[in-house]
């Protein structure tokens, strides 16, 4: 990375103002395919290993949601944007020990998967005085192996129900959908349909769970299409990452 990469330059500020525009193109185009209207998606800007000044630019160019995947990134990042008034989603897996640390600045949690932890997060939610909207995430591919990346998370389709009672009953949070990642291997469109149909059981039983958190910089076509709410994107907004991904 050089050092003009991670500086808050007019450069920087450039090249995430091209990207923005070419990824509401895209988004655009895609709810035009799937006659939906682009209000209907919002999208939560990634920033995971991108410096908090490329927050205050992405801020300033009107995103109003922003991502990250650890706790360790997310909780001095959020502390050092915490003026610029936005929301912040914690879409990494969560772990029971890091629930006191996220239930302080997250608004929403994507990656809500067993039981247990909604219990921690509800418990820390409630010491903190907030209440954390919660999405129950679905493993869409749950007979497939970790890979070398690790599990990805997510609940199996049949246990989403049950998971999803447990946010629902928990004072301090509230169950505001389901989010989902693309299985590394296959259509992504057959697993967003897939999610889909998941989440419009939730909403079944719980009408105010509206939120369908699909697709990334890669996929976000597919998730538009099987009516993703909020696209989690980050490349196409940020470029590269480079090897350390989180
Ligand atoms: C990093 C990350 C994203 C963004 O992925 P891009 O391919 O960079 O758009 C989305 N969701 C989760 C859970 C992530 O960890």
């Amino acid at each position: 990375m050089t050092a003009e990469h991670y500086g808050a330059g007019q450069g920087r500020r450039e090249r995430i103002a091209a990207n923005l525009a070419a990824l509401r193109k895209r988004i655009d185009a895609a709810c035009s395919t799937a006659g939906r209207g682009p209000e209907e998606v919002t999208v939560v800007a990634v920033t995971k290993t991108f410096p908090a000044s490329d927050v205050r630019i992405l801020a300033e160019s009107g995103i109003t949601d922003v991502g990250e995947n650890r706790d360790q990134e997310a909780a001095p990042k959020a502390a050092e944007c915490a003026d610029l008034g936005l929301r912040w989603h914690f879409v990494g897996q969560l772990q029971t020990r890091k629930a006191g640390s996220v239930a302080r600045y997250a608004d929403v949690v994507h990656s809500l998967d067993r039981t247990r932890l909604v219990s921690s997060l509800g418990k820390r939610a409630r010491g903190e005085g907030r209440r954390v909207g919660c999405l129950v995430q679905v493993d869409l591919d749950p007979e497939a192996r970790p890979g070398a990346l690790g599990p990805r998370g997510g609940a199996d389709p049949r246990d989403v129900p049950a998971v999803a009672d447990a946010v629902a009953a928990e004072e301090g949070l509230s169950l505001d959908g389901v989010m989902a990642v693309a299985p590394r291997e296959g259509d992504p469109a057959e697993a967003f349909a897939r999610l889909e149909a998941v989440a419009a059981g939730v909403r079944d039983r719980y009408p105010r769970a509206r939120i369908v958190s699909a697709g990334m910089s890669g996929d976000l076509e597919a998730a538009v299409g099987h009516g993703a709410t909020h696209l989690r994107v980050g490349t196409a907004l940020l470029d590269d990452r480079g090897t350390n991904v989180g």
